[in-house]
């Protein structure tokens, strides 16, 4: 293993061990300390390295510069997230390093095994370096191998000055998981138009292409009677918050869809008589078949004030975010130069629509065209998160190829 796989190896073993779970109860951001924490270890790293300038910002952004020559298309951002999902438990994590991994069973506490006959992935990474956690806790490759893929680059950046690169702006965020990832985003700071988030999964991966999403929050009101003398004056919201959810297509559902075909679930419910409250998401990956569930959302609004008389539907529909295709559609020559850095790294490029949406997918829409590229990991949120370093690697080699072709070099 070369010097530098080392210290990717390394260095991402030490960052899964600082507890960095964001907290969807906080209304600070960062939403945990370890957040911060990590920060400022990933600050002192960068300022030891050679070329680099950082800045630190109290809303939960590291920045650190590092000049280049300048060429047609610009400075580039790298961006990778550093906190870990809610969804499991990440303090304490003990990663467990398999070296030369020989295609057997692996075995997690609780009873959790990783079994490559189920999982292609794993079977493919025989002979590699797979880390995954002891199964009490998830492991935060997502996204602290994006954040180990951006280090290790920085580090190989510092100790090859004649490698060629535009100006690079690496930024690191804050709280992705709870969907505020990008909240005050400092871009009077950013000269780059375009950037990368290096959150993806499984090697290969390219997302270039997200959800539009919508919320749609409805206010249900009805009206309380005393219910021994109810008949024909009661009107009760909560049923009427149950059947609109009733009316919605149960064959699309998150839980009966996939691929390409787009959904609309309930979120949340909570109510009296009175009034009711529901939360309803609708997502798609073209922005006509969001309309049209918004339409059938309205429609089922209808029915309900139809069937129940005297009650009242209010819907007020807001759009989360786009479907970040249509942005980089500005920009064709970026994909291809991205598609081009994964070829000359030897790797397959995967192109997969993510069903979800990225912190890139907001970025994109607000000048900073952002797709997303694999940090290797999968089984993401879960004690079964596992990744391996053979993945990480490449994504150092697709940004060293990047770089090259960025500044018009070997293009
Ligand atoms: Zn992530």
């Amino acid at each position: 293993m070369a010097d530098w796989q080392q210290d990717l190896l390394e260095r991402f073993l030490r960052y899964v061990q600082t507890d960095t779970t964001a907290d969807p109860q906080s209304a600070d951001k960062p939403s945990s300390a370890g957040q911060f924490e990590l920060l400022k270890i990933l600050r002192g790293e960068l300022e030891g390295m050679d070329g680099f300038s950082t800045e630190l910002l109290p809303s939960g952004y590291l920045l650190a510069r590092k000049a280049g020559s300048a060429g047609p298309r610009g400075p580039l951002a790298l961006l990778a997230h550093v906190d870990t999902s809610p969804d499991a438990p990440g303090r304490g994590v003990k990663p467990k390093v398999h070296r030369n991994y020989a295609g057997q069973i692996i075995e997690l506490e609780g009873g959790l095994k990783l079994d490559p006959a189920e999982d292609d992935y794993l079977a493919a990474c025989v002979g590699d370096t797979v880390i995954s956690s002891d199964g009490t806790t998830l492991l935060g490759a997502d996204d602290k191998a994006g954040v180990a893929i951006l280090m290790s680059y920085a580090q190989w950046l510092s100790q090859n000055p004649a490698a060629l690169h535009p100006d690079l702006e690496f930024v690191f965020t804050t709280d992705e998981e709870i969907g505020r990832g990008v909240e005050n985003f400092p871009f009077d700071k950013l000269k780059a138009r375009r950037g990368l988030t290096v959150d993806g999964g499984r090697l290969g991966e390219l997302e270039d292409e997200c959800y539009h999403a919508y919320h749609v929050q409805a206010l249900l009101e009805g009206k309380s009677h005393h219910p021994g003398d109810a008949r024909g004056k009661l009107v009760n919201a909560v049923s009427m918050a149950a059947t609109l959810v009733s009316l919605l297509p149960r064959s699309e559902s998150p839980e009966a869809t996939d691929g390409r075909y787009g959904c609309l679930w309930a979120n949340s419910i909570q109510g009296s008589i009175e009034e009711a409250r529901l939360s309803i998401y609708i997502r798609d990956f073209s922005e006509d078949e969001c309309q049209r569930r918004l339409e059938l959302v309205r429609q089922a609004a209808k029915t309900v004030e139809c069937v129940f008389p005297g009650g009242k539907i209010s819907l007020d529909a807001k759009k989360q975010y786009s479907n970040m295709r249509d942005f980089l559609r500005q920009d064709p020559e970026f994909l291809e130069k991205l598609t081009l850095a994964l070829k000359r790294a030897g790797v397959e490029p995967l192109r997969t629509p993510i069903r979800g949406g990225t912190d890139g997918a907001r970025l994109s829409e607000q000048g900073l065209l952002c797709p997303n590229l694999f940090a290797g990991g999968t089984n993401f949120h879960s004690r079964r998160e596992w990744v391996p370093l053979g993945a990480m690697v490449k994504a150092v080699q697709v940004l060293q190829e990047l770089s090259v072709l960025w500044t018009g070099e070997g293009s």
